[in-house]
């Protein structure tokens, strides 16, 4: 199902030119109503008028988390706060929470791409919606709330919390749809069993799980303890909230609203774009935002893109899984290195754990890759002959991934530092040396 055939199957060329436009309008309005761009335009020795579409981009500044800061809370709105309708905010880790700012058009687009991304998940108005994202600052309750009454589907705004409940109300009221994190999806699924509900004493047929990331394993999880089909979905407050990318009902990637928002894959260093299939950072263009437009705005997720049309039908470009954030980058030799790549090959052998350690250090100014691997107890052997060959095996796996030599280290199971927090993957004696 498709609820907006002309922008979500626009022939690519087409799609190109209206992107085009919306970039000119777009960078103007930056320039003229943002002293914070127009700062950046004038230092980059920019006129908006020499832009004249989106191949430029890769020339235009980008916007990171830290400017949002900066400009806190509204430093970085292009219209007066008279026009402003709705404010949302998420909390971040660390600092003061991320701002966005919405007028009336920019609600009616919110709805739009939320509406777009029910009818990919094969949802419309004969569905129940429940919604247990949280209503609030927060952009999930609210986003999928109004898409979901705009296809005219019957939204239940459970909000968080209260989870026995939550299950009674889905029971009783006939839900068909789950719309929440897919940690509270397992949570709920947890509960039910606890008290001793089958799922088929539920109408739920399809899940439109976000706000977090999730793997293919908790998919499969999911879907067969809720008996449901487990949809993905993408956004995030700086860009508008969910909705920004939405997974079809092939599950082959996201399908990104590119009419409103134009990504870009680049190298998380140089800033310039990576050729298509090839890992770098996510970037976002918000070309028909008034309220807070943003130009490219560093994302930091990790990802790759594809451009081919879908079996769906849409045009529309697609996000591959995420693979971390580029904070995480290495670069060793000159060349980028994310340590998901290699846990990436480590989960794809099953003589390994997904536990390692990476080990870089500068030898006669030459950057070494040491990567420690925890041996699986199954396979752990004390043959040598038989260890030698596994770590030759993983050597070529992951030079083939990463286009670098790595030496291998492999290590007893449970012999790597498990910490509560985030395990320590990276010892990086390069920055001890300098
Ligand atoms: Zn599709």
């Amino acid at each position: 199902m498709i609820w907006n055939e002309h922008a979500e199957c626009m022939d690519r060329e087409q799609l190109l030119k209206l992107q085009n436009e919306r970039l000119r309008n777009m960078v103007s309005r930056l320039y003229y109503n943002v002293p914070f761009y127009r700062k950046k335009f004038q230092e980059a020795g920019i006129d908006p008028g020499d832009i004249t579409g989106i191949h430029q981009l890769k020339d235009l500044p980008t916007t990171t988390k830290q400017d949002l800061r900066d400009n806190y809370p509204f430093g970085l709105f292009a219209v007066p706060q008279s026009e402003i309708v709705r404010l949302h905010a998420s909390s971040g880790t660390t600092g003061k929470p991320t701002v966005g700012g919405y007028t009336r058009a920019d609600l009616r687009t919110w709805s739009e791409v939320v509406a777009r991304s029910l009818y990919a998940a094969g949802v419309d108005k004969n569905d129940v919606v429940h919604v247990s994202y949280g209503y609030g600052l927060f952009t999930g309750g609210l986003g999928i709330h109004q898409g979901a009454q705009k296809i005219g589907a019957t939204v239940i705004p459970a909000s968080g919390g209260n989870t026995k409940k939550q299950l009674q109300i889905m029971h009783d009221f006939g839900s068909t749809v789950l719309a929440c994190t897919p940690s509270y999806a397992l949570y709920l699924a947890d509960t039910m069993k606890e008290l001793g509900m089958d799922p088929s004493e539920l109408k739920l047929r399809r899940g439109i799980f976000g706000a977090e990331p999730w793997t293919e394993e908790m998919r499969r999880e999911i879907e067969a303890k809720l008996h449901l089909k487990a949809l993905d979905i993408y956004g995030l407050t700086e860009v508008i909230g969910p909705g920004v990318a939405m997974e079809c009902e092939h599950q082959k990637g996201l399908h990104i609203f590119e009419d409103h928002f134009i990504p870009e894959i680049v190298d998380p260093n140089t800033l310039q774009p990576v050729p298509h299939g090839q890992v770098g950072e996510l970037l976002f263009t918000t070309v028909t935002k008034e309220g807070m437009p943003l130009l490219r705005y560093r994302t930091r997720d990790l990802t790759t893109m594809t451009v081919e049309k879908c079996a769906c039908g849409r045009t529309l470009a697609r996000l591959n899984k995420f693979l971390g954030r580029s904070d995480d980058m290495l670069i060793i030799r000159g060349v980028n290195v994310f340590p998901s790549q290699i846990e990436s090959v480590l989960l794809e052998m099953s003589e390994t754990e997904p536990h390692y350690q990476l080990i870089v250090d500068r030898v006669n100014n030459l950057d070494i890759l040491e990567i420690r691997v925890e041996v699986n107890e199954a396979f752990f052997s004390d043959e040598i002959r038989q260890m030698e060959n596994l770590a030759k095996k993983i050597k070529a796996n992951i030079e083939s991934v990463l286009g670098i030599s790595a030496k291998i280290k492999l290590v007893e199971p449970k012999t790597i530092e498990r910490s509560e927090g985030k395990a320590k993957r990276v010892i990086d004696l390069r920055k001890l040396v300098d």
